[in-house]
């Protein structure tokens, strides 16, 4: 069982998950190969070595774990966290510690080994969102669980052992530091102007040389103070505190926006591995009128060193006015 401990002076969590130690690798340790090269769990026919699948897409009707797919959700064999047992919090001296009680889940994209969110048709990518819209609906009937991230981790530098296109949801049992911060700003900055930062940012830098692109009520741009080169911000025009409340044609343009940025920075930055975050309000939380949930998606360009893990502090060789620039061009 996977365990929560918390750092007593940062007040930080971490996972401790040993089992996460067995999983397979596409990439690790033999020198990679091409794709497709190597037996993928992931692949249609392969259903029976996956754990059996939460949501499919089956416009067929065909069974369930078998092919004829569109998308697949299952639990993650190497859970994170698992869904079991209670969180039973306690103390051991000064130290508090609780059962990685949450949810692990993989969202298999497509049926196709070589498929990526820059040539995936937009309506797969909306099954995708909708499919983890539904899935945080229903993670979010648990009261033992406050956060679900949604995000992808695509190719190796960016964390992913498998090569099939999938994105994954951990639901954690705490709000996560980050998102903490997030919140907390953000109601600061309400509390003192009265508006969402959020929106206030939507109005500045939509006129800004930051913007990379509008379309669809998606503004897509490189936020004023990135941490890393060629980060960039999806910023829904319309104020929403949570995700899982948006509706089909809300991420249907999501899903358009998502796949003009993946092909932009494969133009711009020749096909970088990147990771895709999708932040929102905790669950259950009422409707914030400070929060406005957006996907951060940040391309593994550089790796993080020394100064940034003693300080928390980023070096960051691009500005965002190039790195917007370069990403403008590169439309279709
Ligand atoms: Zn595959
Ligand atoms: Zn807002
Ligand atoms: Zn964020």
């Amino acid at each position: 069982m996977p365990e929560l401990r918390k750092d007593p002076v940062v007040d930080r969590w971490v996972i401790i998950a040993p089992e996460r130690a067995n999983r397979p690798s596409d990439f690790a340790p033999a020198p990679r190969r091409p794709s497709g090269a190597r037996h993928c769990p992931f692949c249609p026919g392969n259903e029976a070595e996956t754990p059996p699948e939460l949501l499919a897409g089956r416009p067929s009707a065909s069974a369930r774990d078998t092919p004829g797919w569109t998308y697949r959700v299952l639990p993650n064999r190497y859970p994170a966290l698992k869904i079991e047992g209670g969180l039973d919090p306690a103390a051991e001296g000064l130290y508090d510690r609780m059962n990685g009680f949450g949810a692990h889940e993989i969202v298999i994209e497509a049926p196709e080994h070589d498929a990526s969110l820059a040539t995936m048709p937009a309506d797969w990518v909306t099954d995708v969102l909708m499919a983890g819209r539904e899935r945080m609906l229903d993670l979010r009937k648990d009261e033992r669980i406050a956060y679900v991230l949604f995000f992808k981790n695509h190719g190796e530098a960016a964390g992913a052992t498998l090569e099939h296109p999938h994105s994954q949801l951990i639901a954690t049992p705490v709000v996560p530091g980050l998102v903490a911060a997030e919140l907390a700003g953000a109601a600061r900055h309400h509390e003192i102007r009265g508006r969402c930062v959020w929106c206030d940012i939507l109005h500045q830098d939509r006129g800004s040389a930051r913007l990379i692109v509008e379309a669809d009520g998606f503004t897509v741009l490189a936020p004023y103070a990135p941490r890393f080169a060629f980060e960039t911000w999806i910023l829904p025009n319309c104020h929403r505190s949570s995700f899982e409340e948006c509706g089909l044609e809300e991420l249907q343009a999501l899903a358009r926006s998502l796949g003009d940025l993946v092909r932009r920075m494969n133009r711009a930055l020749d096909f970088p591995a990147y990771n895709l975050i999708l932040h929102t309000a905790p669950l259950r939380a009422p409707t914030l009128p400070y929060y406005h949930w957006h996907v951060e998606v940040v391309p593994r360009l550089t790796t993080v060193a020394g100064f940034e893990w003693g300080t928390g502090f980023f070096i960051n060789a691009t500005p965002p006015e190039d790195s917007a620039a370069r990403l403008r061009e590169s439309g279709e």
